[in-house]
């Protein structure tokens, strides 16, 4: 009979340069010939490009550039099929909790093992799964929409676009400014940010791809400033792109070589709160001198995480989101309403501004006002639309009454 290890490929994915050796040589020993190693996920998604031909990865949760539980993230974009065995120097609980997050993301944990390392657990894991399972590559594959390889390409060309949907001032109806919101557009019609943002993070291509749709935004901006029109810009920022030191500068680059100067055109980037749970201390340091570049920071999705308001004190945000959700809900369920009511009241007096997103009915769009809500947007006003298609919207937005 053919021994069912050697047909499989294993990926043993650890900072520690020791114990990538031992656990490469431990797995030799237990008749596996076909292993990769990787000290980071980044090395590993350089080598392998993909992980449609690993059937085990063996990881670290604890490495310092990626993390265990943000590379759940990677493998459950890429489809990973495979088997997970974590190693971590963590405590059992720790172990536990990993284990319960990778299967939310409907991933395959086969088991775990605490260092340092046992040959014989490994041993064990290893057998159990080789015999009960069919190599990855014979499972028939959920067929994925974009490749990386593709969205590569598509940056590369300025394939992709912003569009852009207006907010208006609740208070006098104006309409003051837009946010950007990238599509992909296709010969059929347009791929939407759900489906290829998390792979951009995941790929390391959101940088590239934020700056050339900052690119391609500055020159409407300039455009609508020709024809009257001063409006401010609203840019969505991956967490990926404020962990990286080097991300202000090259924002502050991006615009600055774009004509756009954020003392004239205000720009707001907007951060999703469920991402602020993470820790922040790179973050912070890149908010806090994009902020000292006079660039508005905003919470994006607030209500669908877990901060309150005192929490969020120490951050230098100044507008707070609320998630469409939240406002949606508002209507039928009175603790949503009281709430909303109070997260407007407080992030007031916090002088932060107050944004009401997804208003689809007049009847939303009353109360939030009602509530004292600064800004609003959403389809009730108007739908996200390229930007050659705003100042004719504009000219034709009657402020409601
Ligand atoms: P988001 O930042 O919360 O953007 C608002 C989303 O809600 C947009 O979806 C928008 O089209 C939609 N929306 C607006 N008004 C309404 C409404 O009244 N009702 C409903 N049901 N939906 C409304 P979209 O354009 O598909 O974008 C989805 C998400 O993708 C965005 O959510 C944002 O998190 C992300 N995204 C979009 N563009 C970018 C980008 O350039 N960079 C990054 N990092 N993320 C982006
Ligand atoms: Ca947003
Ligand atoms: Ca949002």
């Amino acid at each position: 009979m053919m021994n069912p290890k050697s047909s499989l490929s294993v990926l043993v994915l650890d900072d520690d340069l020791f114990i990538l050796k031992t656990t490469h040589h431990a797995l030799t020993q237990l008749g596996f010939n076909n292993i990769i190693t990787a000290h980071s996920v980044h090395f590993a998604l350089e080598q392998l490009g993909h992980f449609e031909s690993i059937d085990i990865i063996l990881m670290d949760l604890n490495m310092p550039e990626t993390d265990g539980i943000e590379f759940f993230r990677t493998l459950e974009i890429h489809n990973f099929l495979g088997g997970i065995i974590l190693i971590s120097g963590e405590d059992e609980q720790t172990l536990a909790l990993a284990k319960d997050l990778a299967k939310a993301r409907k991933l395959n944990i086969i088991g775990t093992i605490a260092k340092p390392l046992n040959n014989r657990i490994l041993q064990t894991l290893l057998s159990q799964w080789a015999q009960s399972r069919t190599p990855v590559k014979e499972i028939v594959r959920r067929p994925t929409i974009v490749s990386q390889a593709d969205l590569q390409s598509a940056i590369d060309a300025g394939e992709l676009e912003p569009w852009f949907q207006p907010m208006i001032q609740l208070q006098t109806g104006e309409v003051t400014g837009v946010e950007m919101l990238a599509r992909w557009p296709k010969i059929d019609g347009y791929i939407y940010p759900d489906e290829f943002i998390p792979l951009a993070e995941a790929s390391g291509l959101i940088n590239p791809l934020t700056f050339l749709l900052i690119k391609k935004a500055s020159y409407w901006l300039g455009h609508w400033k020709k024809h009257g029109l001063h409006l401010r810009l609203a840019i969505n920022i991956s967490m990926n792109s404020l962990h990286d030191l080097d991300f202000p500068d090259q924002f502050i680059k991006t615009i600055s070589d774009a004509g756009v100067d954020p003392n004239d055109i205000p720009l707001t980037i907007e951060v999703t709160e469920s991402s602020l749970a993470e820790d922040l201390s790179t973050p912070l340091d890149n908010l806090l001198r994009l902020r000292m570049k006079k660039i508005g920071l905003s919470i994006d999705d607030f209500g669908t995480g877990w901060s309150n308001l005192t929490q969020l004190q120490g951050l230098p945000f100044t507008e707070l989101k609320l998630d469409l959700s939240f406002v949606q809900g508002a209507a039928t369920n009175s603790r949503t309403r009281t709430i909303l009511e109070s997260t407007v009241k407080m992030a007031k007096h916090m002088g932060m501004t107050t944004v009401a997103e997804g208003i689809e009915t007049k009847e939303e769009l009353e109360y939030i006002k009602g509530l004292g809500c600064d800004l609003a947007q959403g389809y009730f006003m108007a739908r996200p639309m390229p930007g050659g298609d705003i100042l004719n919207w504009t000219k034709n937005w009657k402020k409601p009454e």
